[in-house]
């Protein structure tokens, strides 16, 4: 068929996800399965997230509901138009400045990452949103507490015990995510020597990076 697989996966909800290297590939091949096996498999093509950008340290009276509308008539420039900017929430940050997050396609994400957002008196920088979804209960990427099937993991030690119960010294910090992977691959390539919320560990850059893949930029 000409078409490359680069994993195929069993879900645990018996289903099997199968990925190729293009949206062409994937279309062939969920269309010959449909073709030969249709009456047994049914196939769900998944489409790529539209990315997220977020609009940092935006004015008080930017709202969700007029942040498309703002956009539209300070920047003319960026041809924005109705529907282009999905809004979807705004938040506070620890430094008390406020941001919105925006959902938007790929077309609209190169107009606005390039550009100085002019949003009232303010001048606004747009970064792209990229965050790992991190289970509270066994510190796991992918789901979050209420679908665990794990267990209990501290995410500083790996020991069955909540973070605040935790009284490991920062040397005997251990990584769950990294040590499985070793684990997984029989190596110890991984170096495990760090806490699970540690920014740079191996295994969330990995997480975030299968996040851009799979996001339409
Ligand atoms: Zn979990
Ligand atoms: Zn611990
Ligand atoms: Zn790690």
């Amino acid at each position: 068929m000409k078409v490359g697989i680069t994993s195929l996966k069993l879900l645990r909800d018996v289903r099997v996800m199968i990925e190729a290297n293009s949206k062409k590939e994937t279309e062939a091949l969920g269309n010959k399965i449909e073709e030969t096996c249709g009456a047994e498999l049914e196939v769900n093509i998944q489409k790529r997230r539209n990315s997220r950008l977020v609009l940092l340290s935006i004015p008080e009276d930017i709202k969700l509901e007029n942040v498309e509308e703002t956009l539209a008539k300070q920047t003319p420039e960026l041809e924005i138009k109705e529907g282009d900017i999905r809004a979807k929430f705004c938040y506070t940050t620890k430094r008390e400045t406020r941001n919105l997050l925006l959902e938007v396609d790929s077309g609209t994400r190169k107009k606005l990452i390039q550009a100085r957002i002019k949003l009232g008196w303010a001048i606004c920088r747009v970064d792209d949103y990229i965050v790992a979804i991190r289970c509270f209960r066994c510190s796991r990427y992918n789901h979050n507490f209420r679908d665990c099937r794990e267990e209990e993991t501290c995410p500083l030690c790996t020991g069955s015990h909540k973070l605040r119960d935790c009284t490991a010294a920062k040397s005997e910090y251990k990584c769950i995510n990294c040590l499985v992977y070793n684990r997984h691959y029989q190596t110890n390539q991984i170096d495990i020597a760090h806490s699970s919320l540690d920014k740079s560990c191996p295994s969330l850059q990995a997480v975030l990076e299968k996040y851009k893949q799979n996001t339409d930029y």
